[in-house]
């Protein structure tokens, strides 16, 4: 699958374009073949180009690694097969591009976190590349003068940068207008976006409860009963009103236990607060939810 494009069933332009770039670029074909990555490379609205960094070595061997200056463990990615892969795919120079549109990524254990807020910023764009270091990493210089970030995906060490990279591409693509089936489905769940009032206060029990920062509530399908365990006596009633409460407090309440940092930034209502203080979750730094929310 070296230097391959994924882009099926649609001749329009993807509206954005991920260029992967890897000595395994075998790792992505299964991230690319199913669900909805799948989808969005088949209708075309994103599209996936895998780049071999071996393709950019001159030696017999298509070396890609050195030791490192200073000494120490394990062998470094050089920097001259990194800078001429995305030198080729006509990437502008880094002080030259337009940094709304697109933007070469180094994924690193020692980059800034990745979460939502970066993966809806990413979607906004027109193009995408991703370095996927190896080894001990990546010599600095790619870093510091060829990418315009560093992602991390979280506080430990993977032994490449593919996995990091494959949470990016799936998280952003659910993301791009008309990929999902339900385009509510992105806003409202763990990490979304704020409250929506007009959504808030139409007849349909839509999944409101976990906008505004907190995380999702808990779902529940048939049967009804399963192995002695039922489903919560409320959502099978009908009543829209108290489905909608029942499951806002449900989010709070998994909120608070599993990420309280969260609730910092969220909307909270006076009712919410009364609701999480009930539980014995009561903290002074959560601030109000705007007026009439
Ligand atoms: N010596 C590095 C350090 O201590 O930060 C770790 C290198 S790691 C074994 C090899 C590659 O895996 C990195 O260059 C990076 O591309 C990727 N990687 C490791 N952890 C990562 C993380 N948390 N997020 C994103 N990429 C990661």
């Amino acid at each position: 699958m070296a230097d391959e494009q994924h882009q099926l069933g649609n001749s329009t332009a993807p509206a954005l374009r991920f260029d992967l770039i890897s000595i395994f670029p075998d790792f992505f074909s299964s991230l690319l073949a199913f669900g909805v990555v799948s989808r969005a490379l088949k209708t075309g609205i994103a599209a996936v180009h895998t780049t071999d960094l071996r393709t950019f070595t001159h030696d017999r061997h298509r070396t890609v690694d050195d030791r490192p200056f200073g000494g120490g463990e394990g062998m470094v990615l050089k920097p001259e097969p990194i800078f001429a892969a995305v030198n080729s795919l006509g990437i502008a120079a880094k002080s030259k591009r337009d940094p709304a549109a697109e933007t070469v990524i180094l994924l690193s254990a020692q980059g800034r976190p990745f979460h939502q807020q970066v993966a809806r910023e990413l979607a906004g764009m027109r193009r995408v590349v991703l370095i996927c270091g190896r080894y001990e990493g990546v010599d600095e210089r790619v870093a510091e003068h060829l990418c315009d970030r560093e992602l991390s995906i979280g506080d430990y060490v993977l032994s490449g940068g593919e996995l990091g990279a494959a949470v990016i591409v799936d998280s952003v693509m659910r993301l791009l207008p008309g990929v999902l089936g339900n385009a509510h489905s992105a806003h409202y769940e763990s990490f979304g976006e704020g409250f929506d009032a007009s959504v808030q206060d139409s007849e349909v029990p839509l999944a409101v409860s976990a906008a505004g920062g907190l995380l999702d509530y808990p779902h529940y399908t048939r049967p009804p009963e399963f192995d002695g365990y039922p489903i919560p006596e409320v959502l099978a009633g009908g009543d829209h009103a108290a489905i909608r409460r029942w499951r806002r407090q449900r989010a709070l309440e998994k909120t608070a236990r599993n990420r309280p940092d969260l609730l910092t930034q969220a909307s909270l209502s006076k009712e919410d607060r009364a609701f999480l203080a009930g539980l014995g979750f009561d903290n002074q730094t959560w601030p109000d939810a705007a007026e009439g929310k």
